[in-house]
């Protein structure tokens, strides 16, 4: 028996197994695919063309959040990140490239000759909002999600006049905010390309604060680990078993027990594996509670 089961082996599930582990839990990762990573996976291209990441490339949220820090990604589990003052570069279909910088004049100085002054100082005041309702979101990543109620009463605190079209964008969906905007879709698209960051169509309703992501973060260089993003997966997994935590692939996880309200086992692929302490589920609820026939069925469903 395990002290902890970690349901899902992305790169959060896997961040999380190294935290209890490194706490000095028995962890154990329940992974259902053949190999761990998620939405982070770096393929070799035939004939040596070189690599494709399949998912996300810019790991700059690790690094500027200390994560990587504190587990030692780069002193001691072999990961070394190249610093970029470039974060993204978008290249239009007309031969026109889009890049945006750590430094933000940097950035508007570039578009002035590429959609013209008006567009590019839009850009500039839209980054300076999106940074401040980034930062009221990035303020409450350590506790509990607010309801609604709460999260509008803190942004009329913290906001003022901007709170309700904030909470219009949070509601809404990335293209709306991009759309009622901007004008030029070539200097759109990289802004709805990090908004699909989120896993989801930038048309979706919800999905607005997703359309503020490239904006508001200028400031930080960008961080890219050497070899391509898997190599942050494989520090992470070095992490986690030196610390004596292990993963199991082709496990997905089909069920999970709950006793007296605590969930304590998990069964992935046909296997039952119990947890003393307990279980975290590091896939999303809809999942989890079984819609996408995942955990859940007759068992009911726990973890958080
Ligand atoms: C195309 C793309 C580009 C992106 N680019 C960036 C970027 O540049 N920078 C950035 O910071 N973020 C980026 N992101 C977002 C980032 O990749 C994700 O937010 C992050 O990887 C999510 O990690 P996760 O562990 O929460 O989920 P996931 O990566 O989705 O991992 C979930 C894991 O759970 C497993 N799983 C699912 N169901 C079960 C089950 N029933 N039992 C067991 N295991 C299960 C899955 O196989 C998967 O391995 C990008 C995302 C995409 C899609």
């Amino acid at each position: 028996m395990s002290d902890a089961i970690v349901i899902g082996g992305g790169h959060n599930g896997l961040v999380c197994a190294c935290y209890l582990a490194r706490a000095g839990l028995d962890v154990l990762v329940l992974e259902q695919s053949d190999t761990v990573g998620g939405c982070i996976d770096t393929r070799d291209l035939p004939d040596g063309r070189g690599r494709l990441e399949l998912g996300a490339y810019e790991h700059g949220g690790i690094v500027g959040s200390g994560v990587a820090a504190e587990l030692e990604l780069e002193s001691r589990h072999g990961l070394r990140f190249h610093r970029r003052e470039q974060v993204t570069l978008g290249p239009a279909d007309d031969g026109a490239r889009f890049a945006f910088w750590d430094d933000l004049d940097r950035t508007v100085d570039g578009l002035v000759p590429l959609v013209g002054g008006a567009e590019a100082d839009a850009y500039r005041r839209f980054a300076a909002w999106a940074s401040a309702g980034m930062r009221l979101g990035g303020s409450l990543d350590a506790g509990p999600p607010p309801s609604l109620g709460q999260l509008a009463a803190l942004a009329q605190a913290t906001l003022g006049a901007e709170a309700a079209p904030f909470m219009q964008t949070l509601l809404g969906s990335a293209s709306n905010v991009l759309r009622s905007t901007f004008s030029d879709e070539r200097l759109m698209a990289p802004m709805a390309h990090w908004a699909a960051h989120s896993q989801q169509s930038p048309l979706d309703p919800g999905t607005g604060a997703g359309g503020l992501a490239l904006a508001a973060f200028h400031g930080p260089q960008a961080a890219r680990p050497a070899g391509g993003s898997r190599a942050t997966v494989e520090a992470l997994v070095r992490c986690l078993e030196t610390a004596g935590g292990r993963v199991v692939v082709n496990a997905p996880a089909e069920s999970v027990e709950v006793v007296g309200g605590r969930a304590v086992a998990v069964v992935a692929g046909g296997v039952r594996y119990a947890a003393a302490r307990g279980i975290v589920s590091a896939i999303d609820a809809r999942r989890l509670f079984g819609v996408g026939g995942a955990a859940g069925g007759g068992h009911g469903a726990g973890g958080g």
